[in-house]
């Protein structure tokens, strides 16, 4: 009987791995084909000065409309597209698509893309980078990669070195998502950031957690003493955004302000009084 009962759970144990095996294949091909023909998109999330707040730029953030499955999250494809070898074609078409859609807005304004450490171990992002300046025409000042610390964390000596070579384009390199890592703060030493991305994580708990809170103003003033430029993500609240602006972080972004919107949405933010908008919604 135990034997039997053994062996059963044995076969739903297969049962269950095999359909698992089988939702993601389907995945993977549903990702290709979506790639293929087009339908991935780019949303576009401002990001603000503190003190204005006036939109200095946008994040590229990438969305897929599944047709069975809906709306699935970049935290979920984008992994699938770096373990079948996709990454890079989608970062060459979103560093495409977003540079020439930046190239439209007012010249002061900033375009960020992420790129993902699995482009880096497969080829050297500054080609895809270089190339997406050349045929847009954006001004490279204009251009912000955004890059987590898992890129130096791997073959570091050469990814140091592409990053240079992406630097030495006039684009300025962005630490994303930052106090997540083993040791944020040696990574600072490993190369000469143009800015810092305080991790959301940071900014919900800033007004339970006095942690957080003497977190993100060490990190601020470390950046100021850096001459570099801190952004905090991820602001859903007055308060954070009251409290973050009090630390001297510079830059903002989040739901309070807007969430990731289509290309025309964001052309009318940017035609819109903003600032005005906000203050109305704050009083
Ligand atoms: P990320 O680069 O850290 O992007 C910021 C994420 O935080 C976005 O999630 C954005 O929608 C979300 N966010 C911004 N403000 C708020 C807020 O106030 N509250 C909350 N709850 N969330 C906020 P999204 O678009 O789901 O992207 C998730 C991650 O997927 C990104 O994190 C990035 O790592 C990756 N990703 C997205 N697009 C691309 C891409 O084009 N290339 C690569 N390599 N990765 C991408
Ligand atoms: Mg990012
Ligand atoms: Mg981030
Ligand atoms: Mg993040």
């Amino acid at each position: 009987r135990a034997k039997a009962d053994g062996r059963g759970a044995a076969r739903f144990f297969e049962a269950e791995m095999d359909a698992r095996v089988q939702a993601r294949r389907k995945l993977e091909r549903d990702l290709r084909a979506a790639f293929a023909l087009g339908e991935l998109e780019l949303h576009y999330q401002p990001l603000l000065v503190a003190s204005d707040p006036r939109i200095t730029g946008f994040e590229a953030l990438l969305r897929w409309r599944h047709s069975e499955r809906g709306f699935i999250s970049p935290a979920e494809f984008i992994p699938v597209a770096e373990e079948i070898g996709l990454i890079a074609p989608i970062t060459e078409w979103v560093l495409a698509k977003a540079c020439a859609e930046a190239a439209n807005w007012p010249s002061g304004v900033r375009i960020a893309v992420n790129l993902s450490p699995a482009h880096f171990r497969k080829q050297n992002p500054a080609f895809a980078v270089a190339q997406a300046l050349a045929e847009s025409g954006l001004a490279p000042d204009r251009l912000e990669v955004e890059i987590t610390e898992s890129v130096l964390l791997s073959d570091s000596a050469a990814n140091i070195a592409m990053l240079h070579q992406i630097r030495a384009l006039g684009v300025r390199i962005v630490m994303d998502d930052f106090g997540t890592g083993y040791s944020s703060l040696s990574y600072l030493r490993s190369f000469p950031f143009d800015k810092i991305k305080i991790d959301r994580s940071f900014v919900t708990e800033l007004g339970e957690s006095p942690q957080c809170a003497a977190i993100v103003r060490a990190v601020t003033s470390l950046g100021a003493s850096l001459g570099i430029t801190t952004t905090a993500e991820g602001v859903e609240t007055t308060e954070q955004w009251e409290r973050l602006r009090a630390e001297g972080c510079q830059e903002l972004q989040g739901f309070l302000f807007s969430r990731p919107v289509p290309p025309e949405q964001a052309r009318l933010l940017l035609s819109t009084p903003f600032s005005a908008a906000l203050r109305q919604r704050r009083a």
